[in-house]
């Protein structure tokens, strides 16, 4: 090879790596899929809650979210601004999102706000796996897939104000899911450490469970923790 080529040569290489690298950073190493206890969102010290226009949704665990992260506890957020909420893309899936997605920010939705902001936050920064459908469609299916309120109450646990041993909670929810989940605890308005969000982790092809890489940091709960009603 004359100079002047392998001189191209290698700077065509240091453009391909660059691009590898930068491409490769704007990945993500697995989705923490999230489930909140309604109970727990509306008599917690820092909020109340608005049930959604469509009415009071049932006493069972709803979505939160799928979240792209990194094995390191970071994460990306807000990734393409290009791609924003787009309802019409996921029409068939509206009755079932209501059901099983439903927001209970105040003032009262129907839900678009919540699912916007849960795909523009975090569904954006996987869109290379998950486009707008798939990515609803994907967390909707973890939802019937974990069952967690039957897997707790297979074990006894129920929502019904009482208190229980985290370890159990975590074991039956293990039972039932065949995955341990990290559970995140805030406080109701006597104080009371009460069982608000459950984490499960997906693969980042968003094909499988997994065992959490990491586990979020805080929200972190007593021994013994509270299951309101709802
Ligand atoms: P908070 O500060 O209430 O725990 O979380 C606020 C928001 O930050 C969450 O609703 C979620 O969008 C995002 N978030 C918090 N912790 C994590 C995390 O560990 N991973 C990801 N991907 N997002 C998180
Ligand atoms: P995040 O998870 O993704 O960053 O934060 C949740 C955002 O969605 C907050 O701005 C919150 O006000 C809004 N939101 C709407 N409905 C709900 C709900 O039912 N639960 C939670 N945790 N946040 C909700």
């Amino acid at each position: 090879m004359r100079m002047e080529s392998k001189f191209s040569f290698l700077i065509n290489l240091l453009v391909l790596q660059y691009l590898a690298v930068v491409c490769v950073s704007q990945d993500f190493d697995f989705f923490y899929f999230v489930q909140q206890w309604p109970g727990s969102y509306c008599d917690s010290a820092k909020s109340s809650c608005c049930y959604p226009t469509t009415g009071k949704p049932a006493a069972d665990f709803g979505i939160h979210g799928l979240w792209p992260n990194y094995n390191d506890g970071s994460y990306p957020q807000n990734c393409d601004s290009g791609n924003p909420f787009d309802e019409p893309k996921i029409s068939d899936l509206i009755g079932n999102m209501r059901k099983n997605w439903p927001t209970l920010a105040c003032p009262s939705g129907s839900g678009e706000t919540f699912w916007s902001h849960e795909w523009e936050k975090h569904g954006t920064c996987s869109e290379s796996v998950l486009d707008q459908h798939g990515y609803f469609e994907t967390t909707l299916g973890l939802k019937q897939q974990t069952k967690l309120l039957q897997a707790l109450k297979t074990a006894g646990i129920n929502p019904d104000g009482s208190t229980y041993s985290l370890e159990n909670i975590k074991d039956a929810i293990k039972e039932g899911t065949g995955y341990t989940p990290w559970i995140e605890c805030n406080r109701d308005s006597s104080g009371n450490s009460q069982l608000y969000q459950v984490y499960l982790c997906l693969d980042n092809s968003g094909s499988g469970l997994i065992e959490c890489p990491v586990f979020p940091r805080g929200g972190k709960c007593g021994p013994e923790i509270e299951f309101p009603s709802f």
